[in-house]
Formats: structure tokens, sequence, C-alpha cells
């Protein structure tokens, strides 16, 4: 039934069981790192969910999915609290729904804005701190408040520096992930050994890092795109694109794709273009992220209790069916 001709008690009872579900779901992914279903069905359904709590906002309770970031702590690490919460992200799946956020921004701030664009890499978020230019913690999102301390797990990966550039201290974030051709040669080790092979690159990084045996994290070659520099004030960086610079001359390893965009059609050339390329790349991305360029606008649009509300994910349809959608367009 179309939420418009359902009643709040309906839409309620709707709710309620959609969240009975994505929380199954969500412990599996973000908990387990062993999703049951593919990440569009996950995504229809809380789509699904949005939607009601759209429409009836009295229905919206605390715990729900909408409200808070998924992950949850594994036991037998140690727990690290975040200072500044490691958010989730809003995400669209049309160009008209991007038109949307764009106006939303331009409605808020008052004028266009640029956007610093960036691939979406499918990996864990990860949190590393320095001080006085040296690795002194690395953790994950966890509920995003809370996250696990994987600082040996983290010290074992090659692209993590262990000594800055500069001694100074900060925070950065960004994603872990594990190459394709590294997943390709671990899931056949699993299969020669007898064991569950993983269901895609982004599982199997998080399944390698949160490891009590660091030597097996280490075994599992992974990666980092490091995107996020958590208080740029403190070092004069005024835009993100000059963040991610910055991170590079340090000596993180940033994903060198980014560019400004001052407008939508760039965003989509720049959207197409690398869906276009998506296959060729060493790592999976599973969209790209637009985040306004300018810091002191990000920080003045804030966030929501989930969301930033200076950046938004485009989503690339599944593989499936942009297969489909291609092979329809060879034919006419
Ligand atoms: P998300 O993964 O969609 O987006 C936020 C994350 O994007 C950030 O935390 C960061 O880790 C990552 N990211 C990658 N590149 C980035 C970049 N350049 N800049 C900024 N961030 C970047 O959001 P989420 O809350 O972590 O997870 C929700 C998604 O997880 C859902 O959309 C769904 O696809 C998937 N999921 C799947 C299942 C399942 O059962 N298959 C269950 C739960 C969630």
């Amino acid at each position: 039934k179309p939420v418009t001709e359902m009643t709040e008690a309906e839409a309620n009872d709707q709710a309620k069981k959609l969240r009975v579900i994505l929380d199954k779901w969500s412990n599996e992914y973000y908990t387990q790192d062993n999703p049951e279903v593919e990440d569009h069905e996950y995504d229809d359904k809380y789509n699904d969910l949005l939607e009601l709590e759209a429409a009836f906002p009295a229905i919206i309770t605390n715990d729900s999915i909408t409200q808070r970031v998924g992950g949850q702590v594994l036991e037998g690490f140690t727990k690290i609290s975040h200072e500044i919460p490691m958010l989730s992200m809003g995400d669209v799946f049309s160009r008209d729904e991007l038109v949307e956020f764009d106006n939303r921004i331009q409605k808020n701030v008052g004028h266009q804005v640029d956007y610093n664009v960036e691939l979406k890499i499918d990996g864990l978020a990860i949190s590393l701190v320095y001080e006085d230019g040296k690795f002194v913690q690395g953790s994950t999102r966890g509920d995003g408040n809370i996250g696990e301390d994987i600082t040996k797990n983290l010290a074992t990966i090659d692209s993590v520096p262990k000594t800055l550039s500069r001694p100074i201290s900060l925070e950065v974030r960004g994603e872990c992930y594990m190459p394709k051709e590294a997943f390709a040669t671990l899931n056949q080790q699993q299969v020669a050994a007898g064991k569950d092979s993983f269901a895609n690159p982004r599982n199997a990084a998080a399944g390698s890092l949160r490891q009590l045996d660091t030597k097996v994290t280490k075994a599992r070659k992974l990666d980092t795109f490091i995107y996020t520099l958590v208080d740029p004030e403190s070092v004069n960086v005024t835009t993100q694109h000059q963040a991610i610079q910055f991170m590079e001359e340090l000596g993180f390893h940033t994903n060198p794709t980014q560019a400004v965009c001052a407008s939508l059609d760039e965003v989509w050339d720049y959207i197409e273009k690398y869906e276009g390329q998506r296959d060729d790349l060493a790592y999976g991305i599973d969209g790209i992220v637009l985040k306004v360029n300018d810091l002191e606008l990000e920080r003045q649009l804030g966030h929501t209790v989930k969301v930033p509300r200076w950046e938004i994910a485009y989503k690339f349809p599944p593989e499936e069916e942009a297969t489909v959608v291609r092979d329809i367009e060879w034919t006419v």
C-alpha cells in the first residue's frame, strides 16, 4: 500500500516490521562482517522506512536505524570514544535527487557552492591519531561515538604512516579497504582451506581489521585512502580539496581522483567518468561523494543525528542492473 494512503497506525506497524529486518541485517553487516543480503536490498528497505518516518514523524523512535550509526563494538576490543562523532552519510540514487540536495545547500547558504567530488571507497571507516608526528591510536567507527581500538592492526598496514613528515598532532579519518586482487587471492585461499569465502571486499576488509591476532591482519594486504582532516582550522586549511593535499604531504595515502566541481553538470561528468571506469580500478567503489568544498560552510551546515548536511553519496546502481542497462544501450 502506498504511504500516502496509509493511516498513522498502519505506517507505525509497517515501520516496526522494517526496523526488525534492518536491525538484523545491520548486525550481520556491521558487527558480524557477514551480510546475508546485497546492499541494494538493504538500501531499498531503509529508504522505505525513511519514507514512512518522513510522512509520519510521530512514529520515529530514538533507536530506529535511521537515527543512529549501525555498528557495535566487538567483545575483546578496548573501546575508544570519538570526541567528534564518526557519522554515516545520506545517499541518493538519481540525478534528480542530487539536484534536490544542491537546492537545499543553496537555500541554506544563500548562494551556489563548489563541491569537492571524491570516489566512495567500499571499505570501512577508520580514525588515526598522531601525537608529535607519531602514530599513537587507530580505531573503527563503531556506533559513531564509541569504536574499537585497532591501533596494532592498523600499524601492520604499509600505507598507514608511523611517522609523519612534520611533527604535528592531529586526527585524520578515511577508509581501510582490500584491493580487488588481494580479495580474489584471499577467497581462493579460504576455499582451498575449506573455509567460507567473504561476500565482498568491504566485509573482507572489516573482518581482517577487526582481528585480535594482528598477524592475520598483516597477511591480508589491506590498504587505506585518507580523506578527512578532523580539525582543519588548527593547520589553516580552508577547503576539503586542500585538506586532502595537506594530508598527502604529511605522508597519508590519498585517492588521486578528487576534483572541485562548480556545477552539477561537472559533478555529473565526474560520475559518468568513474562509473565507466569502475571495473578497471584496483579497488571497489560504490558511488561518489559530493562535499561542500568550503570547510567554514561545512561547519555552518552541521549535521543531523546521523548524517552531515554538507555531503551526500550518489550510489551507483547495483552491478547486475548496470550491466542490463548497458546491454540495452548497445542494442538500440
Ligand atoms: P555508507 O557506508 O553508505 O556511507 C558512509 C561511509 O562512507 C563513511 O563512514 C565512510 O566509511 C565511507 N566513505 C567512503 N569513501 C568516502 C569518502 N571519499 N568520503 C567520505 N566517506 C567515505 O554509510 P554507512 O552508514 O556506513 O552504511 C550504510 C550502507 O551500508 C548502506 O547504504 C548499505 O549499502 C550498507 N549496509 C548493508 C547491509 C547489508 O546487509 N548488505 C547492512 C547494513 C548496511
